[in-house]
């Protein structure tokens, strides 16, 4: 593609988002964004002024970007924001990490070079009581590849840092033997390519699993389920294990935890080393915002950070979300962050429902996202493309309006309430098990507290 023709792209592109989005976040946000790049395969890259930017890109933004451009006749395989405008010249700030993937190009193989995020380091890990074993014991993988524990398992609740501390390990391996081969994949990568081999009678599955020096599967939680998966896991693990590979896994919950996991498969799990990571203490979650704020080049005021850190105790990414929306706010205002904004934003974030959320605002937003009417929801019709939308309603009523079944029964059309149980608990199993449903539900999500 010509730099006119990405130009012209991403005029239109912004011309079409123009009108979907609101004037001032239009101006803010779209304003100052360039197309960069775009390639064969399908990556795109787009040039952010600022980490604010680039935050509310890939939070907010990303599936609109994501939709115009497919309306645009790009299919996009990943959406990568760059802060500033070249590609290239980032070898000398920290966000180097977002282009690296095209400057390792000549060094790794491109199946291995693409997998890390380099922006997962040890360096940027803060250690307490929470984490400092599997701190470690990932700090000695990575020393020792292959020699001390292997597998590794690390378990803990979502947001709380496992796939930065294993991710931290490839590139950890990476920055001391560069030709070492680390691949990192989510099992529901494993999982989708193992299928499509199966499908598609592709050659080179296996191959690409075992011919590594260190494989880390990240959510393995997500092969439930999943036997002929499991069993070719099993496979490749055995043939990574006997070489002396490193195997790095990480999952919510630890082996013997994970329903319907082959006993042989769970077994191979605990050979090696399970360790949990916790919720951050409060001076460990102090520690966090202040490291991030500083990473941004701000420093907190002490009783600004204690306010986060008292506030929000759930997970890891929360944090960091209330803190660069406050670090966002503060830009646009022009002035240095404080107590008063954060309690103002914190303060939303916990009410979390907004009080105009209605039973209607939830099917209208999940119509919307399927492209489907509104009647179809409420109708009878049991067409597959219908139904899937009215379970996800359902679901989504239930969670986020906490009504009773009957009510939400009612509330689509339906006169016994079972179905309501029924499709809830669908859609809770599906979510488990299946991340397309899981990415649905969460942008509609997104799209009702937008
Ligand atoms: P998980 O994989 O357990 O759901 P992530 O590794 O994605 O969690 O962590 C969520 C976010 O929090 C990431 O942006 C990560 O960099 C950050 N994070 C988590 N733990 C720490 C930590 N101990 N120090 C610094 N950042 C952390
Ligand atoms: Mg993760």
């Amino acid at each position: 593609m010509t730099e006119t023709e990405r130009h012209r792209l991403w005029q239109s592109v912004c011309g079409e988002i123009e009108l979907s989005v609101t004037h001032a976040a239009f101006m803010t946000w779209f304003k100052k964004t360039e197309l960069l790049d775009v390639t064969d395969a399908g990556d795109i890259f787009i040039s952010v002024p600022n980490i604010f930017a680039k935050q509310q890109f890939e939070v907010k933004f990303n599936s609109l970007v994501k939709e115009t451009l497919k309306r645009n006749n790009i299919t996009p395989r990943a959406i990568n924001y760059i802060i500033g405008n070249k590609i290239e010249k980032q070898s000398d700030n920290r966000v180097v990490s977002i282009a690296a993937p095209r400057l390792a190009k000549k060094e790794l193989s491109p199946t291995h070079q693409q997998s890390l995020n380099q922006r997962y380091t040890f360096s940027n890990y803060i250690v307490g009581g929470n984490n400092d074993l599997a701190y470690a014991a990932c700090q000695a993988a990575a020393t020792h590849p292959g020699s001390k524990y292997n597998p590794l398992f690390i378990y803990g609740g979502v947001g709380l840092g496992k796939t930065h501390l294993i991710q931290a390990v490839g590139n950890e391996i990476l920055r001391k033997k560069p030709d070492m081969r680390v691949l990192y994949i989510n099992i529901e990568t494993f999982v989708n390519e193992f299928l499509d081999s199966i499908r598609f009678k592709k050659k080179g599955f296996s191959d690409k699993y075992r011919n590594v020096d260190v494989l880390i599967v990240d959510d393995m939680q997500f092969i439930v389920g999943k036997e002929k998966t499991q069993e070719e896991f099993f496979h490749t693990f055995n043939a990574l294990h006997q070489a002396n590979k490193q195997i790095i896994i990480s999952s919510d919950k630890p082996p013997k935890s994970i329903p319907t996991l082959t006993e042989r498969l769970r077994s191979r799990f605990e050979w090696g080393m399970a360790i949990d990571i916790q919720m951050p203490d409060f001076e460990t979650r102090c520690a966090i915002i202040d490291a991030k704020a500083g990473q941004s080049g701000v420093s907190l005021p002490r009783e600004t950070t204690e306010y986060i850190a008292n506030n929000i105790k759930t997970n890891i990414r929360e944090l960091e979300g209330a803190l660069n929306q406050l670090l966002a706010i503060a830009e646009l205002r022009g002035r240095e962050p404080n107590i008063d904004t954060a309690m103002a934003l914190i303060g939303n974030v916990k009410q979390n429902r907004p009080n105009h959320l209605t039973p209607k605002h939830v099917i209208q937003h999940t119509s919307k996202h399927f492209q489907i009417e509104i009647s179809d929801i409420l109708s009878a019709r049991r067409d597959k493309h219908i139904v899937l939308p009215r379970q996800i309603a359902m679901y989504l009523l239930r969670s986020e309006l906490h009504m009773s079944f009957p009510r939400i029964a009612t509330e689509l059309g339906r006169k016994d309430h079972t179905t309501a149980i029924h499709s809830i608990e669908k859609i809770d199993k599906a979510i488990k098990l299946d991340f397309v449903v899981r990415e649905q539900v969460s942008a509609i999500r997104d799209a009702l507290y937008a």
